[in-house]
């Protein structure tokens, strides 16, 4: 997919889904930008196995959440790597509380990393995806998007927020080359499940928990050439936890 001339970005790849994203479209041929906020050396991890795989990368700090970094990130991985012309938001944090306590900052926090940051990052990318009849965006939502889930008004808004924002994007590029989707898991392994990850796996059909490797598989999938006539989906990787 790659020709040296474009490359992917990943918000939030210094572990958990974001890294097995990276590795997944270096791996498929792509010159990937991994971004983090805090964990510089789990990002240079990553960036390590993208040059591994023969691949180009390079990692770029930002908060998501602060308004310029849009900005800044694309403009880095431009400089660095050249147009993104695939963007995965990835980054997400929870805050959890119920709701008749949930306090403003909770929830526009967790509003503004995982809905408003991928609405910014979406709007900077289109202008190079438009001139180039081609992109491809994949925002990483949630099942609780779906339908909810006790203690996460405000996880559960942003997650819901990306699956209709990437709808109407789909829409208004789609006869541009572009596709936008939103890929929507259930119970994965990582560090933000870790505490809970034992107790729910039991819950899920599947009897564990997805790997973040399931989920980059489909995220890989997603911005292949393959999937170029899959636009506005929401692809759920839940073990049959929804079904
Ligand atoms: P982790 O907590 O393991 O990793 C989160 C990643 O996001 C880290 O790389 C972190 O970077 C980065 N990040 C967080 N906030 C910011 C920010 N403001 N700016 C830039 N980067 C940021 O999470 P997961 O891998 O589990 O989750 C990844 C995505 O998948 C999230 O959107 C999450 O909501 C979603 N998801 C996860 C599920 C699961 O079961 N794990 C289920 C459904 C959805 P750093 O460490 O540098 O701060």
């Amino acid at each position: 997919m790659s020709d040296g001339k474009r490359c992917a970005l990943v918000t939030g790849g210094s572990r958990g889904i974001g890294a097995a994203i990276a590795r997944q479209l270096a791996a498929d041929g792509w010159a990937v930008a991994v971004n983090y906020r805090d964990d510089e050396q789990g990002a240079a991890e990553t960036v390590g196995a993208i040059l591994e795989l023969g691949a180009r990368g390079c990692a770029i700090q930002g908060d998501v959440a602060h308004p310029p970094t849009a900005d800044n990130l694309v403009a880095a991985a431009e400089a660095e790597l050249g147009p993104v012309l695939a963007l995965v938001n990835n980054a997400g944090v929870h805050s959890d509380g119920l709701s008749a306590t949930m306090s403003d900052d909770e929830f526009s926090r967790v509003l503004e990393t995982n809905l408003t940051a991928a609405f910014r990052l979406t709007r900077r990318v289109l202008r190079k995806m438009l001139r180039a009849r081609f992109g491809r965006i994949v925002s990483i939502g949630s099942i609780v998007g779906l339908r909810g889930n006790v203690g996460q008004a405000n996880y559960a808004a942003s997650k819901a927020g990306l699956i209709a924002m990437t709808r109407t994007v789909a829409a208004e590029v789609a006869r541009r080359g572009i596709t936008a989707n939103v890929v929507a898991p259930g119970l994965i392994d990582t560090a933000m499940t870790a505490p809970l990850s034992q107790e729910l796996a039991g819950m899920v059909p599947a009897r564990r928990a997805g790997s973040p490797e399931e989920v980059a598989a489909c995220v890989g999938f997603l911005v292949s050439e393959a999937a170029s006539y899959v636009n506005g989906a929401t692809l759920v990787v839940d073990g049959a936890l929804t079904a």
